[in-house]
């Protein structure tokens, strides 16, 4: 029996980075306007088995789940091997589920960002067990049935109306073929009117003739095409919206109705492509392909069409702009902090402000002061290993001394406290053990219970943990409650040693893990001074209609300050 939901498949075409998790996620609204209960799973055809090792500067940012998903290779099957028993901690994921979580107001579980190193790794490790008996094993159906396998158990598991998933990368990649193969067999093997594919390409517009052309589009059309799939819904990215030629030639070439050819223009807040999806009427498209009829509509702030679109006319409105200086050292591509650049928009706009990002690119000659001179604010950004950290720590140092309202971010509250130590307490090179391991004063170091288990990896924290918020601090001012739960993404901790110390000279703790032996958040203890670290990351839980607290607070703080 197959489960009683309906899957609707986003490829790309013609190239990647054309905003395909935009499209899904907005895909997903239409469905949930309807009273639908929709999730979403995102494939990366990528061999790692989670993009947790990815530089953010080659793939942009890790999203967190609250979840974190204990994956073991093989679910059955004697063992061999005493090694392969081991399973794999999975919680930072695709930066595009925060797009979706963003848009769609859901947490989704780690197990919906499947890549294809799982799918060898789980194939490989299940054929050494000897669960395929002496078979061959081969990529169709081996491999192609364990895809559609984890797709149908999300669709049953979660009693969902309607799955979305979207296929990373673009159609004629050879690491995407096979996934591409487990969707036709899933059309196939599913009762008709069970699947819908969508298909979001690049229109691009050429100068000299002063036309949108299709031919690439018709191309990766063609190609889908000859892996057995005919879109039933095309989505054209393009500068402006599409030209009608352009609809009848797309329809023509493509073998879709022109109703379907669907123009995604580029747009100031992302927030509005369902709405613009809507006018065109493909929610209704959509339902009909799948015959569903739209539930009883939801007026939850998330939900609802008319909400959503009050919203997005919030977002559209003109606004000051308040200026927040992150000095990082991601900044090769503009997806390595989307979550953070995402968090302070929504706080700022939830309360009549624009941001306007100054991304520092910390460099060893950067004349650091001038930089932040016109900030009203600093965000100091998370990250690992040792590059631009001397630079990073100036930063903290420069809010303390000119009272510039402050949020640091993991990494970021670690080197706060970094530079704290140094300047308060007079502890030359403090440092975290991360960057200097024979620092003589190692104010951000690896827990003792830590130490062992770090030769066999797995001493990362992760996901969604519940925290200890002491009262009368700015934490709790924001969250206006003693318990919160935040998601986390680090390895080294703030220094329990030095907290004495530093409480004398103006250090507050105002958070800590339930044991109330890890330091979750310090503050400074001043009136005339807003500066936080965090070590857990707020903005993977702030959405454009509810923003995070902490950031919400912060961004008050920035604007008092403005210049
Ligand atoms: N590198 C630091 C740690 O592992 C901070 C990590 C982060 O900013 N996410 O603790």
């Amino acid at each position: 029996m197959p489960p009683d939901c309906k899957f609707v498949f986003v490829t790309g075409g013609v190239m990647s980075g054309i905003g395909k998790g935009v499209v899904t996620a907005s895909v997903g609204k239409l469905f949930q306007f309807r009273g639908f209960k929709i999730s979403v799973v995102k494939i990366d055809p990528y061999l790692n088995v989670d993009p947790g090792t990815l530089n953010p500067i080659e793939h942009g940012e890790c999203f967190v789940t609250e979840d974190v998903w204990d994956f073991k290779p093989v679910p059955g099957g004697q063992p061999i091997y005493e090694s392969d028993e081991k399973s794999y901690r999975i919680s930072e994921i695709d930066q595009d589920f925060g797009t979706y979580s963003r848009f769609l107001g859901i947490d989704m579980h780690p197990s919906h960002n499947i890549t294809s190193g799982q799918i060898y790794l789980s194939t490989i490790l299940s054929e050494r067990k000897g669960k395929f008996l002496g078979r061959t094993v081969q990529i169709i159906p081996h491999c192609t049935n364990m895809i559609k396998e984890r797709l149908l158990n999300i669709a049953q598991n979660e009693d969902l109306d309607v799955l979305l998933i979207e296929c990373g990368g673009t159609v004629g990649d050879l690491e995407s073929s096979i996934f591409l193969e487990a969707f036709r067999q899933l059309k196939l093997e599913l009762p008709k009117k069970y699947t819908a594919f969508v298909h979001v390409t690049l229109v691009p517009y050429s100068k000299a003739v002063g036309q949108q052309k299709s031919k690439p589009t018709q191309h990766s059309v063609k190609m889908l095409q000859s892996a057995g799939l005919q879109p039933d819904v095309l989505i054209c990215r393009s500068q402006t919206i599409l030209q009608e030629d352009i609809k009848n030639k797309l329809s023509l070439f493509s073998n879709i109705t022109k109703d379907a050819v669907i123009s995604n223009p580029d747009l100031e807040i992302i927030y509005e492509l369902p709405l613009l999806f809507e006018d065109q009427k493909l929610g209704d498209l959509l339902c009909e392909i799948l015959d569903l009829k739209a539930k009883l509509v939801s007026y939850s702030k998330v939900n609802n069409y008319s909400e959503w679109l009050k919203m997005v006319e919030m977002y559209k409105s003109e606004k000051p702009i308040v200026r927040i200086g992150m000095p990082g050292k991601y900044f090769n591509i503009s997806d390595s902090y989307i979550s953070i650049n995402d968090a302070l928009e929504h706080a700022a706009v939830n309360q009549g402000y624009k941001t306007e990002l100054k991304m520092i690119n910390i460099t060893e000659d950067l004349n650091i002061e001038k930089e932040l001179e016109d900030c009203d604010g600093i965000l100091l950004t998370p990250g690992f290993g040792e590059r631009a950290v001397e630079g990073m720590i100036k930063c903290a140092e420069y809010a303390m001394e000119f009272k510039i309202p402050f949020l640091g971010i993991c990494f970021g509250a670690q080197l706060f406290f970094a530079a704290f130590c140094r300047k308060y307490l007079g502890l030359k090179g403090a440092n975290s053990t991360e960057i200097d391991p024979k620092t003589k004063f190692p104010v951000v170091d690896l827990m003792e219970s830590q130490k062992d288990v770090s030769e066999k990896g797995g001493t990362m924290r992760l996901g969604g943990l519940k925290i200890k918020v002491e009262k009368g601090t700015r934490v709790f001012e924001a969250y206006k409650t003693e318990e919160i739960t935040e998601r986390f993404r680090h390895r080294y901790h703030i220094n329990t040693k030095y907290i004495g110390d530093a409480e004398k000279k103006g250090i507050k703790v105002s958070s800590r893990d339930e044991s109330g032996e890890i330091i979750n958040s310090i503050e400074l203890d001043r009136d005339d001074h807003w500066m936080v670290g965090t070590q857990f990351h707020p903005e993977f839980k702030s959405k454009p209609y509810k923003p995070s607290p902490i950031y919400f607070d912060f961004i008050k703080a920035c604007v008092k300050n403005k210049k």
